[in-house]
């Protein structure tokens, strides 16, 4: 990959700009109704999730930023290069962008076009490879997210990150995320967080996971 930083804008913005633009973070808008995505995610953990969870890490972001010699860098440049709460805010909004983009109510079913075949290089099939990012899902200890990134040889990877951390840190692109904070889940599934990663394939939006794939 020749330009890591272009190739990201590009791969965030998949859908939507947001991420995008410097200056003041805006709340995300979800590209569906807050129960579109039930039964496998409920109105209520929506709500809590978007609108209270998320919501108070774009203020966090926005409060701690101004001022700082990052203030009018772009999100994904302020994960790459922040410390401490600025960057377990910031970090936690781009998780949070591409979480919710990347879920639709007609998604679900196996990967398409060329994340498929990459996959398929990779894993040998989906199957193998759900079994690998689910056992790495159940693994996390605490709080974290568990990637699909791609390399900068353009090599997918499963990889575990603690609390806001994202494969940027580690100069990848994320292409598809589980957030396995109980937060995510508590409300639908309690304790049963295999049950609710089971579920999340349900939702996933293909069409999303190949548009930041960088070919
Ligand atoms: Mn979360």
């Amino acid at each position: 990959m020749k330009n890591f930083f272009a190739n990201l804008m590009m791969a965030i913005s998949c859908g939507t700009c947001y991420g995008q633009d410097a200056g003041t973070f805006e709340l995300m808008k979800l590209p569906y109704a807050p129960d579109a995505l039930e039964p496998h995610i409920s109105r209520q953990t929506i709500e809590l999730h978007h609108g209270k969870h998320l919501s108070t890490y774009v203020h966090n972001l926005n409060k701690m930023v101004a001022g700082t010699e990052l203030a009018n860098r772009r999100l994904p440049e302020i994960v790459a290069s922040a410390q401490g709460a600025l960057f377990n805010n910031a970090g936690q909004v781009l998780n949070h962008n591409l979480y919710f983009l990347q879920f639709s109510p007609n998604g679900g079913g196996t990967p398409t076009k060329e994340i498929a075949d990459a996959i398929k290089r990779r894993w040998g099939n989906f199957e193998v490879f759900k079994k690998d990012f689910e056992e790495q899902c159940m693994r996390v200890f605490g709080s974290g997210w568990v990637w699909l990134a791609e390399d900068e040889e353009g090599e997918l990877h499963i990889m575990q990150t603690v609390n806001a951390g994202n494969p940027v840190t580690r100069g990848m692109i994320p292409l598809l995320g589980f957030d396995v904070w109980e937060h995510a889940y508590y409300t639908d599934y309690q304790n049963r967080r295999a049950d609710h990663i089971a579920a999340l394939w349900n939702i996933v939006d293909w069409e999303v996971v190949n548009c930041r794939y960088v070919r």
